[in-house]
């Protein structure tokens, strides 16, 4: 059974099957396959991929999303 951190550098070329991830404004976060996925986009904040921009950063964000490290 593959773990987390082998996952995050789960290697990908074109038409292996996989997809690139992009944040909310079209950035490619990183190249996924359904294995690796979650584990890849595990390292950034859920707001990237739902829409910020620089002024949201220092506000509370959506009490729906996901928080990880917002209360350490
Ligand atoms: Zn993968």
């Amino acid at each position: 059974m593959e773990n987390n951190e082998d996952l995050k550098y789960h290697p990908h070329t074109k038409y292996d099957g996989s997809w690139w991830e992009n944040d909310a404004q079209g950035i490619p976060l990183a190249r996924v396959c359904d294995k690796c996925r979650a584990a890849k986009l595990a390292k950034f904040r859920p707001e990237i991929r739902s829409g910020y921009n620089q002024s949201d950063v220092d506000e509370p964000i959506e009490p729906d999303e996901e928080i990880t490290a917002a209360t350490a």
